[in-house]
């Protein structure tokens, strides 16, 4: 796998790769690389010929520094986890490198409804920082296709507005959520749960199942949803949102029979801020 650290030399590489009728997948991270990831490397491999990954962890959009802070780096396992997936390249920029003279400022794009509801309304500023590193790292790499995970769906959403509004002609596809054998949400941040948090984190996961459940016996409304709220707090663990949203749109829906909805979830477990949702 080579590893490049400059925007120059990974755009001239990828130019003359294309130049060869290579097709490039691209797998955008902020590494502490879990199977998640390698799924979606996976995926990228299936249907290109260069699979590009990157890892930065991104200050942009961190709105907690403490949580930037404490964010996992395991760039040596990472590396090797890559190699044995069979990544071609890892992009491996420097703060400076993206940001250079430590330069944060950059056009905002008015994302509406999508960029302040839920994650935009709870982590004020994280989707102008996942947009502007974004599209810094697509014009770096210029891929056909990129490759993103549902377990960050509203980021999905941005993430295409942005590409439509910048007019960036690149595909993204959002791959499924890939879970522990008993149903967690792989995420980077699951290493920071002591042995009581993990038990407890499960039930984030087992909610939305039972939800799923309610909804296919189309006995899913508006008491149900609270009744499991009350069951998560119960345990400690502090719900943020558990919302069911139109899938396209994220705007709240009141007649929970519809198609095309989705149940997301933020919570606070033993002090780890925890994300999941599944599509209905
Ligand atoms: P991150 O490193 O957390 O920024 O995630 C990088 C990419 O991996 C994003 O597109 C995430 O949605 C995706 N991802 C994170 N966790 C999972 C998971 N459990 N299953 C599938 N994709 C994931």
């Amino acid at each position: 796998m080579l590893i490049i650290k400059k925007i120059n030399q990974l755009n001239a590489h990828i130019t003359k790769l294309k130049q060869e009728g290579k097709y490039i997948g691209f797998v955008p991270t902020m590494g502490a690389l879990h199977a998640g990831h390698i799924s979606l490397i996976n995926y990228s491999k299936e249907e290109n010929q260069i699979t590009v990954c990157s890892i930065f962890v991104n200050p942009t959009q961190f709105n907690d520094p403490n949580d930037f802070k404490k964010y996992p780096i395991t760039i040596a396992a990472d590396i090797e986890k890559l190699e044995s997936a069979g990544c071609d390249i890892l992009f491996l920029p420097d703060v400076e490198e993206m940001y250079p003279n430590q330069n944060f400022n950059s056009e905002k794009i008015d994302f509406g409804f999508i960029g302040n509801t839920l994650e935009g309304e709870k982590r004020p500023g994280h989707y102008d920082g996942v947009a502007q590193v974004v599209e810094k790292l697509v014009l770096a790499v210029v891929p056909h296709k990129m490759y993103m995970g549902q377990k960050d769906y509203q980021q999905v959403l941005i993430v295409e507005k942005m590409l439509e509004n910048r007019k960036i002609p690149v595909e993204v596809i959002m791959c499924p959520i890939l879970r522990e054998a008993d149903g967690l949400a792989m995420s980077s941040r699951n290493v920071r749960l002591d042995a009581i948090s993990r038990a407890n984190a499960l039930a984030l996961s087992q909610t939305l199942y039972q939800c799923k459940s309610a909804y296919e016996a189309k006995m899913l409304d508006n008491s149900f949803v609270s009744n499991c709220i009350k069951e998560l707090e119960k345990m400690g663990i502090g719900v943020e949102y558990m919302e069911i949203r139109a899938q396209h749109t994220l705007l709240p829906v009141t007649n929970f029979l519809e198609k095309d909805l989705i149940i997301l979830i933020a919570a606070n477990v033993g002090g780890v801020r925890l994300i999941d949702n599944m599509i209905l």
